[in-house]
């Protein structure tokens, strides 16, 4: 043996191979380790559950599975001739769950100082979503509470593009089927703005003139305008518009939107869509600063708010500064551009964009915005300067510094320090959730299509005799690792477990396989397709 021969059983290394050894193997490198009882023996036994995680840099396997989960959805929606049968009315355990979640939530958001209250926003936002996919109708409860005002002047303030032919929407989500039996599908995507020109690698060529306060602005209400764009749809072609959507990042750090939408609609009619579609923000007016660094609003005890740090005068409350708002703070539009196309179901084409509406879902918003050249990064400099005094939502503590006291301010909020994503250099301004699907895009949810593919691996090993015991884990008391637990194995173990399971079960996943290649004429069995499982 030569000496530069590494033993494998040192710590550190042994690690990284067990990590790659993982990877290749598609078991998640990073499980958690839980501790179940089963009641009748007592037994304890320790498995290891997955990470979960949707960015390739933490867990290759686990962001793959997820990023294949998505496609699968995209897939099944996008060309749907049947309508989908939505989520049963009675409610269910996963009903349930969320809903909790949901209260639970809601009961920490309003208690919360400016600062954590924008992540618990983002999470209530991203369950009530999931609850929506649930088919949960109707508005769930502001989790403003009795802080939120019904808005006033309601006639002044309206967003339903005016200029637009209205139809009544029909219940129908399945596009028109064109003779021959064509049923082709859309491919979309929207821009924001142009705030001023840009060269190649995306930086302003004249970053003086670039209008950072609009690109700042529209980034932080992008989500909304997007939702306006699907309403004011819907109305002009009169049926319920399903849709899968990212929203990316350009070359010039502003979101995009794509989207992959059911049924077909005419270019121009997309183009005048999306040319009446604004959102107007009726919030407090926020262009002038009146606190700097040095001189910032303090919590005052008396007056359990804001005051003014010399003349200890209260600072406007949020109420009070709503009621005087008389024209939007903001309005946001989209850029002219507008690409679409049609695109039949199961073709090559359709396949292609499919991978690049995911392509970037593994990786972390952070790692899409990455600037390469110097001019990309000062760019990123200014942009991220501006959205740090653009106030994200009611409860931003950015407010502040505009003499205004947000909703929930406490004296642990920090005039101008807000957590919210919108404000942090890593994002700029990207929405947290990236991927926006319609209520009846494929009537199943995320939890239901991971279902459908364990079904058909069972299926396909039912089909060559392989049955396997499904481990009764409803039987068993789960319960998180204590903290220095010392019976539990290390997790390299559990590891190794899982992946000594993984070469047992695809050795046996492709016996079934060629099982059922077996007679001729037998319908075809993919080999790759849920093999990312
Ligand atoms: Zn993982
Ligand atoms: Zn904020």
């Amino acid at each position: 043996m030569t000496a530069n021969v590494t033993p494998l059983h040192r710590g550190p290394l042994a690690t990284d191979v067990i990590r790659s050894t993982a990877e290749q193997h598609g078991v998640c490198v990073q499980p958690f380790t839980m501790e179940t009882t089963d009641p009748s023996t007592g037994a304890i036994n320790y498995i290891g559950v997955p990470c979960g995680s949707t960015v390739e840099s933490i867990c290759l396997p686990c962001a793959r599975k997820a990023r294949s989960l998505r496609m699968t959805q995209c897939r099944e929606g996008w060309h749907l001739t049947k309508e989908p049968v939505t989520a049963a009315s009675e409610p269910t355990g996963e009903h349930r769950t969320l809903v909790e979640r949901r209260a639970d939530l809601v009961a920490e958001y309003q208690i919360s100082s400016g600062s954590d209250a924008d992540d618990l926003r983002e999470e209530i936002r991203s369950v009530d979503a999931e609850l929506h996919q649930l088919g949960v109708r109707g508005r769930l409860p502001n989790p403003e509470g009795a802080g939120k005002r019904a808005p006033t002047r309601s006639t002044k303030r309206r967003q339903d593009a005016p200029n637009l032919p209205r139809r009544r929407v029909e219940k129908r989500t399945v596009g028109r089927e064109y003779a021959g039996g064509f049923r082709p599908s859309m491919f979309v995507t929207l821009t924001c703005d142009t705030y001023g020109p840009v060269r190649s690698d995306g930086s302003p060529v004249n970053p003086d003139r670039y209008d950072y306060r609009r690109a700042a602005r529209d980034a932080v209400h992008f989500a909304s305008l997007i939702d306006r764009w699907w309403q004011n749809l819907r109305r002009v072609v009169g049926w319920d518009v399903q849709y899968f959507a990212t929203v990316e990042p350009q070359r010039r750090a502003a979101p995009h939107l794509h989207a992959a939408f059911r049924g077909t609609v005419s270019h121009e009619v997309l183009r005048q869509v999306t040319a009446a579609t604004y959102l107007q923000v009726w919030w407090p007016a926020h262009d002038h600063l009146v606190y700097v660094d040095s001189h910032l609003p303090v919590w005052s005890p008396d007056t359990t708010g804001f005051v003014d740090p010399e003349t200890r005068k209260p600072l406007t409350t949020w109420a009070d500064a709503l009621d005087q708002v008389d024209a939007p703070a903001h309005v946001a539009t989209f850029g002219p551009q507008v690409h679409s196309k049609g695109i039949l179901g199961g073709t090559e084409e359709a396949g292609r964009h499919i991978g690049y509406l995911t392509k970037y879902l593994t990786k972390s918003t952070g790692e899409v915005v990455q600037a390469d050249t110097h001019t990309q990064r000062d760019h990123h400099d200014r942009l991220h300067a501006e959205l740090a005094v653009t106030p994200c939502s009611p409860r931003c503590a950015v407010w502040l510094l505009y003499g205004v006291q947000p909703l929930g301010a406490t004296s642990r909020t920090t005039p101008g320090h807000c957590k919210g994503r919108a404000h942090r250099r890593t994002t700029l301004g990207l929405p947290g959730r990236r991927v926006l699907v319609s209520r009846k895009w494929s009537g199943k949810t995320l939890t239901e299509h991971r279902a459908d593919r364990s079904a058909f691996v069972a299926d396909t090993l039912a089909a060559a005799g392989i049955v396997k015991q499904a481990r009764d884990t409803l039987a068993l008391v789960w319960r998180k690792l204590a903290p220095g637990d010392r019976n539990a194995p290390p997790r390299d173990h559990l590891i190794m477990r899982a992946i000594a399971e993984r070469v047992t079960w695809r050795a046996e996943y492709e016996r079934a396989l060629l099982a059922a290649q077996g007679p001729p004429g037998a319908p075809e069995v993919s080999a790759t397709r849920y093999l990312a499982a």
